[in-house]
């Protein structure tokens, strides 16, 4: 600390608890429960050394932001400590079922190892499908989310049906709110799927790689376009909502886009695409390092700087759209932001401490074995069992949340523990997860300075950390807009 803004010396008294982060002439000074201040180098020099005279503006700010040890608000501090934790208050919310690896598509950086059309022995049985269920409903979450995953849901139909209904039948019995999710490449939707989907309440996500070209050159679909099938279907469900009464604004197709090396040029049309589809947010996350990509990453991913400026180039154009009355938020901003400006977690697994593999989520494979996340699943696919938890025979509820490597992987990913994240001053907004770190860098604690997710949760946050020192109030209305969390009470299915 001595170092900066030429600090002599030190205070040990004056300040409470804090971490620092230069950006460009500014000091950016945040504490422990995410109260943050942005103070000139004269300000930051006098609050580092202790000579900021009682009842000025300056310790006025520092004292509303908790950051003067003489002054220090413990109830305050817990209370906002206690709010942004409050994902901790119960087990695993988030139930992913892989219904079968077989996708009718193929993707150039496929993370699920897709299985090819007659590889049957992937799908998930009946059987396994209720087990998994009967696991996701004892988590002491009061509200449970199952997401059907793949390969692709669609393919394996019977049993995605069976789950939801014996799920809907289970979480009546047991008293608990469910909500269903099911993501699709929407290629072999058809009507009657449709109607059962519509009809249960379950919650429709698909993806959209960019513009037609892009999409169709990054997933391939024998004989015809995947763009013009995901796009139909987007139209298709949105009208269905419409009909069904629910407001277009908040009930619509969400879109998940891949970002490769040939999406990093095309920032503006992606905006364009996902505006045109109805689309209200934009994710502009980095290619993940799992399943095909051990064999493909050298063609379709590139260093973190490029899509760093990716990110800032697409994101200052979405914010140009939204000043154009085009509403749609960009993902990671939101998430960020929300912690940033409101203090509240919105509880993104990838990006909070401790990171959610098994602790929040728990992927069920066709096979039956139980996985800490999603990721830990996908390692399972390319031959890596060191996330693996056991089977829905032999595993309960508290095996699950009592595993060791649930436990090693709640440690490891907690940044009040992790070298370099501990000092940091992005701290109470960030988060990086074990099971990436372990297939990136052979370790569940990693080492943030070499880190690429490190990298870009970084260089969000210094974007992010530059726009509110601009100020600008159109911007941050709309960055106010982005926060807003509006629950999609119709998917939420509550017991009578
Ligand atoms: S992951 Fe990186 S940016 Fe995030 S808290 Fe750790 S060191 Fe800071």
């Amino acid at each position: 600390m001595n170092m900066l803004a030429g600090i002599q010396r030190p205070s040990t008294t004056f300040p409470a608890f804090f971490r620092v982060r230069q950006l460009g002439d500014m000091f950016l000074v945040t504490n422990a429960q995410g109260d943050w201040l942005m103070l000139d180098a004269h300000d930051f020099k006098a609050f580092g050394e202790g000579t900021v005279a009682p009842n000025t503006p300056l310790w006025g700010r520092l004292r509303a932001a908790n950051l003067i040890r003489a002054e220090f608000d413990v109830a305050a501090a817990a209370a906002r400590m206690k709010k942004r934790y409050r994902f901790l208050d119960y087990g695993p919310n988030l139930h992913m079922l892989v219904a079968t690896l077989r996708c009718n598509e193929t993707c150039v950086y496929c993370h699920a190892s897709r299985a090819d059309m007659d590889a049957t022995h992937t799908d998930m049985t009946a059987e396994i499908a209720e087990k998994s269920v009967e696991l996701a409903l004892a988590s002491s979450a009061p509200f449970v989310t199952i997401e059907f995953q793949g390969g692709e849901p669609l393919v394996n139909f019977p049993v995605v049906k069976h789950a939801i209904l014996y799920g809907q039948k289970r979480a009546q019995e047991l008293g608990k709110s469910v909500e269903f999710t099911m993501v699709s490449n929407l290629a072999l939707m058809d009507e009657e799927k449709l109607s059962f989907l519509l009809d249960h309440r379950v919650q429709l996500c698909t993806s959209i790689d960019g513009p037609e070209h892009l999409h169709d050159k990054q997933r391939k679909l024998v004989a015809s376009s995947s763009y013009n099938a995901a796009v139909g279907w987007i139209a298709r469900i949105n009208k269905a909502y419409v009909e069904r009464g629910l407001d277009p604004t908040l009930y619509h197709v969400e879109a998940l886009l891949t970002t490769t090396r040939e999406a990093l040029s095309r920032g503006h049309d992606i905006v364009d695409t996902y505006a045109k589809l109805g689309c209200r947010a934009l994710f502009l996350r980095p290619i993940d390092p799992f399943g095909f990509m051990e064999k493909t990453g050298a063609r379709v991913d590139y260093p973190r700087e490029d899509f760093l400026k990716f990110y800032r180039d697409t994101t200052d154009y979405i914010i140009e759209q939204n000043k154009k009355g085009v509403q749609i938020l960009e993902r990671y901003a939101a998430i960020f932001l929300t912690k940033i400006l409101h203090g509240e977690d919105p509880n993104f697994l990838d990006i909070r401490s401790p990171g959610g593999a098994g602790v929040s989520a728990i992927a069920y494979n066709h096979n039956g074995k139980v996985f800490a996340g999603d990721e830990a699943r996908m390692m399972h696919e390319t031959g890596d069992d060191t996330f693996l938890l056991g089977t829905v025979d032999d595993l309960t509820y508290e095996k699950i949340v009592t595993h060791p490597t649930v436990r090693a992987l709640a440690l490891a990913s907690n940044v009040n523990g992790r070298p370099d994240c501990v000092n940091c001053a992005y701290n109470p907004f960030c988060g990086v997860d074990g099971v990436h770190t372990y297939k990136t860098q052979g370790s569940i604690s990693g080492r943030m300075r070499e880190s690429t997710v490190c990298a870009v949760h970084k260089g969000i946050q210094d974007y992010l950390f530059e726009k509110l020192r601009e100020n600008d109030p159109e911007v941050m209305e709309i960055f106010r807009r982005w926060t807003i969390n509006r629950a999609r009470e119709h998917f939420v299915q509550e017991p009578v």
